[in-house]
C-alpha cells in the first residue's frame, strides 16, 4: 500500500477520534456575514446558513452528537424551519448530523458520489475492518452532477461541482446575489489540504478546483472555508499559490530523475511548516510524496522505442 494511501486512513481514523469526543463544553458560535447569511463554527467543518421567510437553508451539519446544539444556534438567528441541508462532500465531520437533520424534516443535498459512496460498505486495506455503509437516513434525497440551483429568501444559490480534488463528490457553495461561499474542504485553512484517496481526491484535481473558484471570487467575495476563519479572495489566491509552488519544485525534482521517496529530504517545505506543520493534521513530508505519486501518475508514458 502506498504511503499517502494510509496516510489518507490515518486521517480519516482521526476524524473518526474526534467524532467520538464529548461535545458537552462545547459551544457553536453563529458568526454574521449579511443580514440572513451566517457562518456556525463548533467541532468539525463550518457550516454555512441561509434564513429568511421562506425557510432555513444550511451547509453541512458537522458531528451527529452536536445536532441539537447546531439546531438550537440556528433557532436563534431565525426560528423558521430548517428546509434544505446541503453537504458539501461525504466526510463525517461535514454531514455526520445527517440522520438528526433528516428527523427535523430537512431535505439532504449533495452530489451524486455523495450518495453512492454513503450506500456501500468501504473496507480498510491495512485492517481489512468493514465499515458498513451509512445509516439510510443519512443519504441525501436529492442528489445532482454537474450544478444545481435554490431560489429562496430572495437569493440565488448554485451548487457546483469542482473536480475531483479532496473527494469525488465536491460542491462549492455559492450564494451569488451575496457574493458568499463556501468551499467545503477544497479550501482550508491553518494547514496542508487533505487530499483523501479513499474518496477518488487528487492533488492536481485540488489546484484545479481552487483556480474554478477563484474564477468566480471578487475583491469583496466572502469565502466559508471548510475549516479556519472567514476568508477573502487574496487568502483562497496565497493559498492556491503556495501549492501551485511545492508542485512546481515536486515537478522539477522529478524531472531530475529523483525518486519519489527522496523528494521529503529536499526541504521542499521547509517555509511552510512553519504555519502549516504546526496544526494540520498533514505534515510537509508526507503532502510532498502525496503530491509526487499523484504527478508520476500522470506523467505521459514514453513510448518504447523498438
Ligand atoms: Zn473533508
Amino acid at each position: 500500500m502506498k504511503k499517502t494511501a494510509f496516510l489518507s486512513l490515518v486521517i480519516l481514523f482521526s476524524i473518526q477520534v474526534l467524532a467520538q469526543q464529548n461535545f458537552d463544553t462545547l459551544r457553536i458560535r453563529p458568526q454574521k456575514i449579511t443580514d440572513n447569511i451566517y457562518m456556525l463554527k463548533g467541532a468539525g467543518g463550518n457550516i454555512g446558513v441561509l434564513v429568511g421567510k421562506e425557510g432555513t437553508l444550511m451547509v453541512d451539519d458537522q458531528f451527529a452528537p452536536l445536532s441539537n446544539k447546531i439546531n438550537g444556534a440556528i433557532k436563534t438567528i431565525d426560528p423558521g424551519e430548517i428546509r434544505f441541508l446541503i453537504n458539501t462532500h461525504i466526510h463525517g465531520d461535514h454531514s455526520g448530523g445527517n440522520e438528526n437533520f433528516k428527523r427535523m424534516d430537512a431535505t439532504i443535498v449533495a452530489h451524486d458520489q455523495v450518495r453512492e459512496r454513503m450506500m456501500k460498505e468501504s473496507v480498510n486495506p491495512i485492517s481489512k475492518k468493514v465499515t458498513p455503509p451509512r445509516d439510510k437516513d443519512a443519504w441525501p434525497v436529492v442528489t445532482f452532477g454537474d450544478r444545481m440551483s435554490f431560489h429562496l429568501n430572495d437569493e440565488d444559490v448554485e451548487l457546483i461541482h469542482l473536480s475531483p480534488g479532496h473527494t469525488d463528490g465536491d460542491v462549492l457553495v455559492h450564494f451569488v446575489k451575496a457574493n458568499v461561499f463556501h468551499t467545503g474542504d477544497t479550501f482550508t485553512r491553518g494547514g496542508y489540504p487533505f487530499v483523501d484517496l479513499t474518496t477518488g481526491g487528487s492533488f492536481t484535481g485540488y489546484l484545479t478546483s481552487l483556480d474554478k473558484t477563484l474564477s468566480l471570487l471578487d475583491d469583496n467575495s466572502k469565502v466559508i472555508p471548510g475549516h479556519g476563519e472567514l476568508a477573502t479572495k487574496a487568502d483562497v489566491k496565497i493559498f492556491r499559490d503556495k501549492l501551485v509552488d511545492i508542485r512546481d519544485q515536486v515537478a522539477a525534482a522529478l524531472k531530475k530523475g529523483k525518486k519519489v521517496e527522496d523528494i521529503p529530504a529536499m526541504g521542499i517545505t521547509d517555509k511552510y511548516d512553519v504555519d502549516w506543520g504546526k496544526n494540520g493534521f498533514v505534515k510537509g513530508k508526507d503532502f510532498v510524496v502525496l503530491v509526487a505519486e499523484n504527478l508520476k501518475a500522470e506523467m505521459p508514458v514514453k513510448p518504447v522505442k523498438k
